[in-house]
């Protein structure tokens, strides 16, 4: 029975057999893209609305495949978290967000750091910590210039654990963020019991501020954030009326294409020297 409806599968459904084809291949070349050196990171500023002034910047992910050109991270990343490819390659980002950091001129931004992505099975791996430490030693990067974001879903499985690696992290003056706020399982409860220095409020919710609802809903989440004492970070700006409402919420930092794309290491080098001259 059990084989019968597997052939029915792969002979009567070309779409999916397509998807599946697709991915283990996907899967098998992304395993040699860090060594083929497919691999690099763009760089996008978030802004600090109170000073003008670049607070941080994200370090995103880009595979440039050979044949297939680039492979957006939303296609990719489900495939590396799914085939533990995850570990080696976010060990890879951290590595080069850090050294490329740690060589940027950060004289008059001291405050600004560098955000990187991390995924839950990144994180829960048991050399987490120790590969974390050996980055910062290798760059010199200061651990109070970095920051990691982590998604909701990191806390809902294994919350002791969790909670003991955040420790760790924090330890370290590392700051936490939580990315993605309002997408899947938001759960106010991760707000107080984990030690998150910011938020970021999914583009999601700063698309839905054309509606009235969207707005009330995108102005308490900025008014809670605030009074748990957390840095707000609105993703996904495109519009300047989006700006202006999170401006008026009292949102600290903004990040999105309004103000800036995500740009190559050696010009968002260019920004930050750009900004200290002011
Ligand atoms: P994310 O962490 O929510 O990152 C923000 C995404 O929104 C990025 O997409 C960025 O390019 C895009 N973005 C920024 N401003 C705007 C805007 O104004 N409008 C629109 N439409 N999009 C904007 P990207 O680079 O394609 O990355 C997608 C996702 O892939 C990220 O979402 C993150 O979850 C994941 N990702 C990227 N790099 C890494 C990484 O190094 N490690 C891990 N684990 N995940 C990564
Ligand atoms: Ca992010
Ligand atoms: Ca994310
Ligand atoms: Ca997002």
């Amino acid at each position: 029975q059990a084989r019968q409806s597997y052939i029915h599968v792969v002979e009567f459904d070309p779409v999916m057999d397509e998807e599946m084809h697709d991915r283990l291949q996907l899967a098998t070349e992304l395993r040699t893209a860090i060594r083929n050196g497919e691999l690099s990171l763009a760089y996008q500023p978030r802004i600090d609305l109170a000073t003008g002034r670049i607070a941080a910047i994200e370090a995103l992910l880009r595979w440039q495949h050979p044949e297939l050109g680039h492979v957006r991270p939303s296609r990719f990343i489900p495939i590396a978290e799914q085939t533990g490819l995850i570990v080696p390659i976010g060990e890879w980002v951290l590595e080069t967000a850090c050294a490329q950091a740690a060589g940027w001129n950060w004289q008059g931004s001291e405050e600004c750091r560098i955000s990187i992505n991390i995924s839950v099975q990144q994180m829960v791996h048991p050399d987490f910590v120790a590969v974390l430490d050996d980055v910062l030693a290798r760059t010199g990067l200061n651990p109070k210039q970095l920051e990691l974001e982590l998604t909701e879903s990191i806390f809902i499985e294994n919350p002791q654990k969790i909670s003991k690696i955040l420790d760790k992290i924090k330890e370290r003056g590392i700051r936490i963020a939580i990315d993605d706020f309002g997408k899947g399982y938001s759960s106010l409860n991760y707000l107080k019991r984990y030690p998150a220095d910011t938020l970021k409020i999914d583009k999601e919710f700063i698309t839905g501020t054309q509606s009235d609802t969207g707005q009330i809903i995108t102005a308490s989440v900025i008014q809670l954030a605030r009074d748990l004492g957390l840095t707000v970070v609105a993703e996904g700006v495109e519009q300047s009326e989006q700006l202006a409402f999170l401006m008026r919420k009292g949102c600290n930092e903004v990040q999105g294409y309004l103000l800036c794309r995500p740009v190559p290491h050696d010009v968002c080098e260019q920004f930050l020297q750009q900004f200290d001259l002011q």
